[in-house]
């Protein structure tokens, strides 16, 4: 199936066509890439190149910290009552949705997903997300202590503590949900009074480069918010610079250990949002049909490529076939298509890179003894598409059950002691999410303390909150993105203690 008229269309419309190479947001303005290096940002749905972008070095990241240092040490930012930073912040979120159509569509163009969640996620949750934090620049605090210092005789002290902006942040994000992980960092940054140099990922730059740009409309001074585009080499040099002073970090668990190490050679401030293999566990007291349709939403939404993405299933035994059968008939049943065909419920995997890195993770199971249920190859025959696909006869020692596809692939395996389940749902060295499925109150009241993640959800799963902190225990992260937490991870608590 050919959908380059699709991608043609869009380019035209969004002026792709006409803007050339793409340099890197500085200070304001756009600044070429230092080395004259440029890296081809494609459609997936296609293959086709849609623009160029820097392909940036350490010169093209110095240039861009020293404009948020300058930023930063100016107060043009920080120094603003918050109450202004509220209002510039809101004024960009209303910019954000009133060039929604636009935004929306550049991520469906460069990530391939569906025109709809990228409406919705990317655009709009991604608003609200700096609406909320927005408001709170006006509701960041400290205590009054009360101390015990005895000495010398006579003198009383006053103590409190502030939340001061960290400084200049690094934000490094990764493709699957590039405007709105990229605005889970910037807002709350930029709250705090921190300025930021953004660095998406190398397959999705587009959607940062204009939110740099909306930025200055909204307001904001030059040089608070700055995106650099490029690869690895680029956010090597960002973790190492030693003028910024905290790397918020999402994407894989290799990359996050790497730039902790780095973080702390310097004692850098750093948070780390990683990869994520979650279980649902699925209890018998469940309408088969219905959990299976939430297993199917858990993995296959934005084609799997979700941290938290349902990727084991695992099913008490009595449903066990029901559920594998529900879930089977309706991963067989997904249209396959272009993100910018309304009919599409399955858009193509974000780069060939990727595709053939899913397919060899569903080979490898094939020859460990796992049995295709659904899917299992290359979907349609032009793009980057995976049909969804569904396993059975794996366990736990398998590499399909313990490494992280980052794709529409789902293992499903049976249990039948709650004990059994909360074990097979921990046997993992990741911990970000997990979700449980029964109506049994005090069942589930008794499963939910005993999982290892960062967030459990109860009949549903991937449901996100502004104001519900979100990150990873063991292999999945450090520190957590949303709610409170977050202003907490771009300030430092300072002490402060008066003698009188
Ligand atoms: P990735 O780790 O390859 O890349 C993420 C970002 O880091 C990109 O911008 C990339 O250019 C940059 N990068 C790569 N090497 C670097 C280095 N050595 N130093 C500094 N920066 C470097 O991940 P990806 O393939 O873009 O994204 C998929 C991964 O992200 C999956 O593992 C997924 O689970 C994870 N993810 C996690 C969350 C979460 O909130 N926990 C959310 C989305 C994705």
């Amino acid at each position: 199936m050919d959908f380059s008229h699709l991608t043609q269309d869009r380019l035209r419309t969004l002026g792709l066509l006409d803007r050339g190479r793409l340099g890197n947001w500085i200070g304001g303005r756009t600044v070429p890439a230092q080395a004259g290096r440029h890296l081809d940002v494609s459609d997936p749905a296609t293959g086709l190149r849609v623009a160029e972008v820097a392909d940036s070095d350490a010169a093209d990241v110095a240039l861009a910290v020293q404009a948020a240092q300058r930023a930063f040490a100016s107060a043009a930012w920080r120094g603003l009552r918050p109450a202004d930073r509220e209002r510039l912040l809101c004024r960009l979120a209303d910019l954000i949705e009133a060039h929604g159509e636009e935004l929306a569509a550049l991520e469906t163009l460069e990530s391939g997903k569906l025109l709809g969640v990228a409406r919705a996620i990317d655009v709009g949750a991604g608003a609200e997300h700096v609406r909320y934090m927005a408001g709170w620049a006006t509701k960041i605090e400290g205590s009054t202590l009360d101390t015990s210092i005895g000495f010398p005789p006579g003198v009383g002290y006053h103590a409190y503590t502030v939340r001061e902006p960290v400084g200049v942040v690094a934000a490094i994000v990764p493709w699957n949900f590039p405007l709105a992980i990229a605005l889970w960092k910037v807002a709350p940054a930029l709250a705090c009074g921190c300025t930021v140099v953004l660095k998406p990922a190398p397959e999705t730059p587009l959607t940062a480069l204009r939110l740099a740009e909306l930025a200055q409309l909204a307001g904001l001074p030059d040089g608070v918010l700055n995106v650099v585009t490029g690869g690895a080499e680029a956010g090597e040099a960002l973790v190492a610079h030693t003028g910024v002073r905290k790397i918020s970090f999402t994407g894989s668990t290799g990359v996050g250990r790497a730039i902790g190490h780095t973080a702390l050679d310097r004692m850098a401030r750093f948070s780390l949002e990683l990869g994520g293999k979650s279980p649902l566990i699925i209890f018998d007291d469940m309408d088969p049909v219905r959990a299976a349709e939430g297993a199917a939403q858990g993995i296959f939404f934005n084609q799997g490529q979700v941290c938290t993405a349902g990727s084991r299933v695992y099913v008490q035994r009595r449903h066990f076939d029901a559920v594998l059968e529900a879930l089977a008939a309706q991963a067989a049943q997904l249209r396959l298509g272009s993100g910018f065909d309304p009919a599409t419920q399955v858009g193509p995997l974000v780069s060939q890179r990727h595709l053939l890195r899913v397919q060899a993770h569903v080979q490898q199971a094939r020859e460990e003894g796992a049995r295709v249920v659904a899917g299992g190859r290359r979907g349609l025959d032009s793009g980057f598409f995976m049909q969804p696909t569904v396993l059975a006869d794996t366990h736990a020692g398998m590499r399909i059950v313990r490494d992280e596809v980052f794709g529409p692939v789902v293992a499903v395996m049976p249990f039948d002691t709650v004990d059994e389940a909360v074990e097979l749902a921990n046997a993992s060295d990741y911990g970000l999410a997990a979700s449980v499925w029964s109506n049994d109150l005090s069942r589930v009241h008794r499963v939910v303390p005993r999982l290892q993640a960062g967030i459990v959800w109860v009949n549903t799963h991937n449901m996100l909150d502004n104001n519900l902190p979100f990150g990873g225990v063991k292999q999945s992260g450090y520190g957590r993105d949303l709610g409170r937490s977050a202003i907490e991870q771009f300030t430092e608590l300072k002490s402060v203690c008066v003698a009188y």
